[in-house]
């Protein structure tokens, strides 16, 4: 809308809806109109007395916007399709497994490596459950492992000789 435009307007001295001429404007909006009827120039008024404007009624009905959705629920752990068409490993104590490998067990079955929770402890979902089990073990010291631990109390009786630990390979 601009100034000379017609427009629909209520004309306070008709008392009605009349079409008028723009003659003022303020911002977006008529500000001042001229009756096509009367010719009386009048603020201008987009409907009669009583009638809420839309802005208003807009308002007043607007309803708050749906809340923003939820993120989606972290889907339901399916160790079936997580481990499906993958190769599992043997588990042994002496192999050393990483997140997200599949893993056979002769007890428990084939499962998961869900983490690494510690030094040679792995924890594997398998069907009956998570479990927490050795591996790596091949990097355990293996003085406490394969070989008696040396004592450190034996007032010096120890043999100054003292060979390399044995080794397997
Ligand atoms: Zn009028």
């Amino acid at each position: 809308m601009k100034v000379s435009e017609e427009t629909q307007a209520y004309c306070t001295s008709c008392r009605e809806m009349r079409e008028h001429i723009i003659v003022a404007m303020v911002g977006p909006k008529p500000a001042k109109v001229e009756c096509l009827s009367c010719h009386k120039q009048h603020l201008y008024r987009a409907a009669p007395p009583g009638t809420p404007t839309p802005r208003a009624a807009g308002a007043t009905t607007r309803t708050p916007k749906a809340k923003a959705a939820a993120p989606a629920p972290a889907p339901a752990f399916d160790l079936g399709a997580r481990i499906a068409g993958r190769t599992a490993r043997a588990y042994s104590p002496d192999a050393t497994f990483a997140v997200d490998e599949v893993v056979r067990h002769p007890n428990f079955g084939t499962g998961l490596v869900l983490a690494l929770p510690a030094k040679q402890k792995v924890e594997i979902a398998f069907p009956s459950g998570s479990k927490l089990l050795m591996h790596d073990r091949k990097n355990a010291r293996p003085s406490t492992l394969e070989h008696p631990p040396v004592r450190e109390d034996d007032g010096g009786q120890r043999n100054p000789t003292d060979a390399p630990p044995r080794s397997r390979h």
